[in-house]
């Protein structure tokens, strides 16, 4: 497959970083990267470029493979007073608490960003950036995971470290049905989750087993149920058209467990089915 096929007819891309982590550290890109003329950058590890009429595809760049190495962000330098999100009364932002996933789903972008890495921040790490945001008056945080739950033991380190420390937060994340258990979620509705998005995407069986989404409906219902009882407000989303559903849509309902609040549906793309990295790292 040429993942880059869409780059070639495109002579405004002349430029492009892929599978790498966002904070790729630009400050050691040469100077020339942004120059004019057509330097030679076939040293920097992660690049697509233009030499002449060739798009040239580098050598993958490794992933930082310490997220805890990497500085707390500068939130200070944000305008955090204007980042607002619905439901939510004033400023909120998010944190990233790990990358990438163990699950299989087909249709997930994450096989492309993060392949089948799996790299966790540490809970105090997590909890240091909390404070942070808390003395900058933010009270609503998003954990912007993959998989936010997965590991569970990180997840209930943060979660004791929030409840031992006194760190008042009202917090969001995502999860999977089959990634948490009745105890995992009382112990984050006790830290101040108050909302759990599930990528569910049907509860037709057919659908859910081509989609590869490794789990089933009476899961679903179960740990939605346990979210419930917690105090969690369940978020369930369905993928409208993920291969599965297009190729051989089903006659029956596609219904989504009662325990959730609220339901949103996007759309994949029906061709992305994806594959690993050329080379690995
Ligand atoms: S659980 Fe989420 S992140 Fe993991 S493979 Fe499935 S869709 Fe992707």
């Amino acid at each position: 497959m040429d993942y880059f096929e869409g780059v070639r007819p495109r002579p405004e891309i002349d430029r492009l970083m892929r599978d790498t982590d966002p904070e790729y550290e630009w400050r050691r890109v040469p100077e020339d990267f942004h120059g004019p003329g057509n330097p030679d950058l076939s040293h920097i590890k992660g690049l697509v470029w233009r030499r002449g009429d060739e798009v040239v595809v580098n050598e993958d760049r490794p992933f930082f493979p310490d997220l805890d190495a990497m500085p707390l962000p500068l939130h200070h330098l944000l305008p955090l007073d204007k980042y607002r999100i619905p439901m939510i009364k004033g400023p909120y932002t998010f944190i990233v608490t790990s990358r990438g996933c163990t699950a299989g789903c087909r249709y997930c972008i994450k096989h492309v960003s993060y392949q089948y890495s799996i790299r966790l921040r540490s809970a105090r790490s997590i909890v240091d950036e909390i404070k942070v945001l808390k003395e900058l008056g933010i009270h609503n945080i998003h954990m912007y995971a993959d998989l936010f739950t997965v590991n569970r033991d990180q997840v209930m380190e943060m979660c004791d470290l929030l409840l031992t420390e006194d760190v008042k937060i009202k917090w969001t994340c995502n999860s999977r049905v089959d990634y948490v258990d009745k105890e995992l979620l009382e112990m984050m509705a006790r830290a101040g989750n108050w909302v759990i998005s599930w990528g569910i995407e049907s509860a037709n069986e057919q659908i859910l087993k081509r989609a590869r989404k490794g789990t089933t409906a009476d899961r679903a219902r179960e740990s939605l149920t346990y979210a419930r009882q917690a105090g969690i407000k369940n978020w369930g989303t369905s993928s409208s058209a993920c291969p599965a559903r297009l190729r051989k849509p089903s006659r029956r309902p596609s219904t989504l467990p009662r325990a959730c609040r609220w339901i949103s549906r996007c759309s994949t793309s029906p061709r992305r089915t994806l594959g690993r990295r050329s080379s690995s790292t």
